[in-house]
């Protein structure tokens, strides 16, 4: 079944696409299946139980993580993680970058925009995100590569549409805007419910959970 959903996805996208399978809360086993599938990023929310199956996956594909990360979490998730999606707060840039000095690693971040300008969500407000950008390339030991949002979540796929808009404006400017070591590459967003509108605003990098691996039992 996993298997089989991550065969059909691949062949619906660009081939340009990455697919990110968004992991949380999945066995090891089902993470396998999609890897069989032809799943390579596996995405995690939480360091604990990335930690865990990442030991019980012995395959050759890439850990990306895309949660909220929390600065003591840091040091650990450098050591495992070959991309944090999630980057959203200066402090937390530092730290990764103080952290991944200390293991000789330069990480590839993107940064998390606030798209939908929520209260509850983590991210950097979209009229911030320049600045933002500007003032942690300067960090040696991260490397800027992209923009990810999550977006309000809709019940009508269309309706996210603006969000995705608003994250490809930023990400378009700031390629323009050619800032030293910074190197726009990824603009990740779109789940399961909108990676079709995602796709058609610009994304290169969609995470899907439930359409991979199916609902989740909460
Ligand atoms: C869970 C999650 C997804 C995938 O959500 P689905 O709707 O199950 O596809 C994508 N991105 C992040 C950050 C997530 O936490």
């Amino acid at each position: 079944m996993i298997k089989e959903n991550v065969k059909k996805i691949i062949k619906e996208i660009p081939g340009e696409v990455e697919l990110v399978g968004a992991a949380k809360t999945r066995t090891a086993e089902e993470i396998e299946e999609a890897i069989d599938g032809g799943l390579k990023i596996i995405g995690q929310n939480y360091l604990q139980e990335a930690e865990k199956v990442y030991s019980q996956v012995n395959r050759d594909v890439r850990w990306h993580f895309i949660g909220h990360l929390q600065r003591n979490k840091v040091k650990d998730a450098v050591k495992i993680f070959d991309m944090i999606q999630s980057l959203d707060s200066c402090r937390l840039a530092r730290e990764v970058d103080k952290r991944c000095r200390r293991i000789d690693k330069v990480m590839p971040v993107l940064v998390e925009v606030n798209s939908g300008r929520e209260e509850q969500k983590y991210g950097i407000m979209p009229e911030n995100t320049m600045n933002y950008v500007k003032e942690i390339s300067a960090l040696d030991n991260i490397k800027i590569m992209g923009l990810m949002t999550m977006g309000p979540r809709f019940g009508e796929p269309e309706n996210s549409r603006p969000f995705f808009k608003i994250t490809r404006e930023i990400f378009e400017k700031l390629n323009e805007e050619n800032i030293p070591g910074v190197q726009m590459e990824y603009l990740s967003m779109g789940m399961t419910n909108s990676f079709k509108i995602a796709l058609e605003e610009g994304a290169n990098m969609i995470r899907l959970g439930t359409k991979i691996f199916g609902e989740r039992e909460e």
